[in-house]
């Protein structure tokens, strides 16, 4: 893909001033908004209905879901179901979203500042598998742990204190990590779009 867009606002440009090619919308409530999804149905931003009908007429974007009671977009010449979810017919690759950066105080957020250890308040974080052994500082090697724990481990592995952990330490899920920030109230009729990006 040679001419793949870095960013999400390069791939949906504000065509409020696009005078004449969209029109009016019509059957809409003003203020409808509409879920705009990558075209890997991963959710990108939410987009006013307007420019969601500007994105659709011009191929960029198409209705994966339409709005209900028959909410129509009326132009000089056409009809088209006015969308409440809709997927860019490109790709757009999104950089930031593709990882989030781990940090000591995501972490700990991440464990609820339990010990993953011994369960009590934790300040610190922990490498299970120490770095001194080849530990990656990562999401998935890094748990919080209270300094009580985090002392007595040192540069030991799990399997030498007779440790083990609940679960399998992860990167938070991408919702929690921020990747689409609603700024607008989440309509129900996007919720399963939503919850498949968590
Ligand atoms: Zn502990």
């Amino acid at each position: 893909m040679p001419d793949r867009q870095p960013q999400v606002l390069a791939a949906v440009p504000d065509t409020g001033g696009a005078a004449g090619e969209a029109g009016e919308v019509t059957s809409l409530p003003p203020g409808s908004r509409v879920l705009l999804l990558n075209a890997s149905f991963e959710p990108l931003a939410v987009v006013t209905a307007k420019r969601a009908i500007v994105l659709m007429l011009s191929g960029k974007a198409e209705c994966v879901q339409a709005a209900l009671e028959g909410a129509a977009f009326h132009s000089e010449n056409l009809t088209v179901p006015a969308p409440s979810v809709m997927r860019l017919s490109r790709y757009v690759r999104v950089p930031y979203r593709r990882a989030v950066p781990m940090t000591r105080a995501g972490v700990l957020r991440r464990d609820l500042r339990r010990c993953a250890y011994c369960g009590k308040k934790a300040d610190t974080i922990d490498h299970v598998i120490p770095r001194s052994r080849g530990g990656a500082h990562s999401w998935e090697n890094c748990v919080a742990a209270c300094k009580a724990c985090n002392s007595k481990k040192a540069d030991k592995l799990l399997d030498e204190l007779g440790w083990t952990l609940e679960k399998a330490p992860k990167p938070p899920n991408r919702a929690a990590g921020g990747v689409l920030v609603l700024a607008v109230e989440p309509h129900p009729a996007w919720e399963p779009w939503l919850s498949e990006a968590a």
